[in-house]
């Protein structure tokens, strides 16, 4: 069989650059993601053959295998899963798919610290290629389960990689050929059986599969049996104390592809006539891609155990999409289907439940924690802030954990509530600014009389901020206006002496606005004297109704 040898993408290549010089100083988890994706094929093996049983595969004992050389120095782990194509292989190990990655890397590069590093690479998927920070080679063989021909992959992680067709068993071994051992570092020897027993229990022992560790050849005598080390029980169906907060972490390590902790754990248990179970995530971080089209909503849906589908969108809203997670239900049939799914009124009435769950957790943060909450609300607040226009069931729940940038303050910001009981005696409506950014907006012509005036006004920068005033439109029945939009008349002056003067002015002033309307012709609607003015001669408005670009990018961002 002949050997290619192909180049790898360049951002591959700086990845696989950085797993070599290592900037994640707990290389224990490779480990855990090589067993990852190895529980990742045996889920997609048992679906595959349950949709088509004539897949020529065998599923009788799906399971992954961890087995160390001491004397090679070399570790394994092997599945009988799913397995790859030689295409696949090419794509899948040989470049890096996401699009994001150009961003990351750079990111990446001004991230000074160490630990920033680690968690841009955790954001990444780069699983596989984790295996370079302990290995100076890797093998990867395998065989796409239903055809005939295995691949070989392998590299040392330079510039290149070469591709073989060989013959392979089912599913997918990938072999590490450690760096030399570290006398001074026993706790990390990798072909210790002891050291991958602990690794494995600390990472990988809710994997539903078993994950045993070949026993070392004995001397022409009688194999001695494989070791199971993992416990292999579902974490949300577990009462919530016999899981540890660390247990839970490595399960929204494992399905969110996160490196870091999460924000908060939610658990919830249904019985009754629609049962399930659900664990549910609240990251610490947003991912980069939260406002990209192409972004994987949605948590993972589990059957009595049986995992049936990632990034599952019926189980829970857009505006929600940043939520991480497993539902388990009970009384789902095994075949079914996205299209089934959306459609069924046990999952939309789940989806209810898991939403004011979600809801109400993020409440109890607010109430009990204000650092956290601050972090929640910097990293998700601009996409729970789409509910308020695309869930009207639970505006209220949001508005409530909801804040605003604010005059009032400049680093704390407020809710509508702390700004109703804040305005002044007689101001009858909230009002707010929106624009690009704080500062831009914070200095605007369309701010002057309401500085003098001292009313307070809220601060909108994000996109999806023009829109959700529009539909929330008041709050305990204040009006949100905005102090950019239409005539505003802060005084409440409606007396005629004003109306006379203005009109009086408006005379004098009449050939000027003439020849500005003219100037102007092609970009504004109309010219007139303003009072919302006091140091800056002149500004733009726009009607009440109109809409602005910004609005544009958020639709198409909630996929509208
Ligand atoms: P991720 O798991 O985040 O997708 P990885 O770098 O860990 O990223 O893996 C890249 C891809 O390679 C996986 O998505 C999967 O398609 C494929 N792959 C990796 N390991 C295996 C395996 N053991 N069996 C089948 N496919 C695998
Ligand atoms: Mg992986």
């Amino acid at each position: 069989m002949t050997t290619e040898t192909f180049e790898f993408q360049v951002e591959a290549r700086q990845l696989l650059q950085l797993m070599i010089h290592s900037v994640y100083s707990n290389k224990d988890v490779f480990l855990r993601e090589l067993v990852s994706n190895a529980s990742d094929a045996l889920d997609k093996l048992r679906l595959e053959k349950l949709r088509d049983d004539s897949l020529d595969a065998d599923v009788s004992d799906l399971h992954i295998e961890i087995d160390v050389d001491k004397n090679a120095r070399t570790l394994t782990v092997r599945d009988n899963g799913i397995g790859m194509s030689y295409d696949e292989v090419g794509q899948l190990i040989g470049t890096i798919a996401n699009s994001g990655t150009a961003r990351f890397l750079k990111e990446l590069r001004e991230a000074q610290d160490g630990a920033g590093a680690e968690g841009l690479i955790g954001q990444f998927g780069v699983g596989f290629y984790s295996g370079f920070m302990v290995a100076d080679e890797v093998t990867l063989v395998t065989r796409r389960a239903g055809e005939s021909q295995g691949t070989r992959w392998t590299s040392r992680g330079e510039s290149t990689y070469t591709l073989e067709k060989v013959d392979a068993p089912q599913g997918t071994s990938v072999t590490l050929h450690l760096k030399p051992a570290d006398p001074e570092n026993q706790l990390h020897d990798y072909t210790s059986p002891w050291t991958i027993r602990e690794i494995v229990k600390r990472y990988s022992d809710f994997i539903t599969w078993p994950i045993r560790m070949v026993p070392e050849k004995g001397d022409g005598e009688d194999a001695p049996e494989p070791e199971t080390l993992n416990s292999m029980k579902a974490l949300w169906a577990r009462s919530r104390d016999e899981v540890s907060d660390d247990e839970y972490h490595e399960l929204y390590k494992h399905i969110s592809h996160d490196w870091r902790e999460p924000l908060e754990t939610i658990r919830l248990q249904a019985e009754g006539t629609f049962e399930y179970q659900a664990l549910l995530f609240v990251p610490s971080h947003a991912p980069h891609d939260l406002f990209t089209r192409d972004f994987k909503r949605g948590v993972q849906l589990y059957v009595k155990r049986v995992f049936i589908m990632d990034d599952c969108e019926a189980l829970l809203p857009p505006y929600l999409r940043f939520v991480k997670g497993v539902v388990d239900a009970q009384d789902l049939s095994l075949n079914v289907s996205r299209e089934i799914l959306q459609q069924d009124r046990h999952i939309r009435m789940m989806q209810r439940r898991l939403t004011k769950k979600v809801l109400s957790t993020v409440k109890e943060i607010k109430t009990k924690d204000a650092d956290r909450y601050a972090t929640f609300w910097r990293e998700f607040g601009t996409v729970l802030k789409e509910g308020l226009v695309t869930d009207s069931e639970n505006r209220d729940a949001i508005l409530a954990v909801a804040s605003f940038a604010t005059t009032h303050a400049e680093d704390e910001p407020t809710t509508l509530a702390q700004y109703v009981e804040r305005m002044k005696d007689g101001q009858e409506d909230i009002y707010y600014i929106t624009g690009e950014s704080r500062q831009s907006i914070e200095n605007s012509p369309h701010m002057e009389a309401f500085r003098d005036k001292g009313i307070e006004v809220l601060l909108l920068t994000d996109a999806v901020d023009e829109v959700w005033v529009d539909a929330v439109g008041e709050y305990e029945g204040k009006k949100l206006r905005s102090v950019a939009k239409g005539e505003i008349d802060l005084d409440g002056e409606k007396d005629e002496k004003a109306g006379g003067e203005r009109e009086k002015q408006a005379e004098e002033y009449a050939g000027l606005l003439g020849w500005m309307r003219e100037q102007l012709d092609e970009d504004i609607k109309e010219v007139r004297l303003s009072a919302r003015l006091t140091v800056s001669p002149a500004c733009v408005v726009s009607d009440a109704h109109d809409l602005t670009p910004a609005l544009e990018n958020m639709y198409r961002a909630m996929g509208q």
